[in-house]
């Protein structure tokens, strides 16, 4: 089944869409509950009547991340690995029953209000089922667009990841990172500064 982000202020429990660009006011929307990825579902009825195998989708709370270690062990749920030493990315991974299914790495500098994603990745057998769309999420989620500039180390150069970059209306410079004089001090011996920043 597929997966969304749900729309940030969280209020919007039912997206104005559904995945084939059907509006829900129109078309009618159902509510359920997913006891697979132990999240919330909807249902387009159009889609539905239609047969359509994406009439039903599960959303997810992109800012809801679990520090690793307390991370449930059930359910699709974010979990977040703090780096080991510095110099290393922040991740956020996708956990499927405690399984990762995908992460997303970024760098963020909370005084330079500039934010990197250096990698996403998902696992090959459950691609296009929207997982990293939701960690695309859970990554700007840590770092309110608002104040930071975004940007990707991540080049859109097969046409799969064209499609994804394109597709999802990333708020910021696809494939030219904008590193700020910090992350690039650290790259010479340590890397990019990568430490996840909540501010
Ligand atoms: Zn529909
Ligand atoms: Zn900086």
């Amino acid at each position: 089944m597929p997966v969304r982000p749900a729309s940030g202020d969280g209020s919007a429990r039912v997206p104005g869409r559904c995945l084939r660009g059907h509006h829900l006011s129109v078309s009618g929307a159902g509510n359920g509950w997913s006891h697979f990825y132990d999240l919330p579902d909807v249902t387009c009825r159009v889609c539905a009547a239609l047969g359509d195998p994406a009439a039903t989708w599960c959303l997810i709370d992109p800012a809801r991340q679990f520090v690793s270690p307390s991370a449930p062990e059930r359910g699709l749920v974010l979990a977040v690995i703090p780096p080991v030493e510095r110099g290393e990315p922040g991740r956020i991974e996708l956990r499927l029953n405690g399984q990762a299914v995908g992460e997303v790495r970024l760098a963020a500098c909370g005084p330079c209000r500039r934010a990197v994603i250096t990698g996403v990745g998902v696992e090959v057998a459950l691609r296009r089922l929207g997982y990293g769309r939701v960690l695309v999420a859970a990554a700007l989620a840590r770092a309110p667009q608002a104040r930071y500039r975004w940007s990707t180390a991540v080049l859109p150069d097969t046409v799969e990841a064209c499609a994804f970059w394109s597709a999802i209306g990333f708020p910021g410079t696809v494939g030219k990172p904008h590193f700020c004089s910090d992350m690039r001090l650290l790259q010479g011996d340590s890397g990019p500064e990568t430490g996840i920043r909540r501010d």
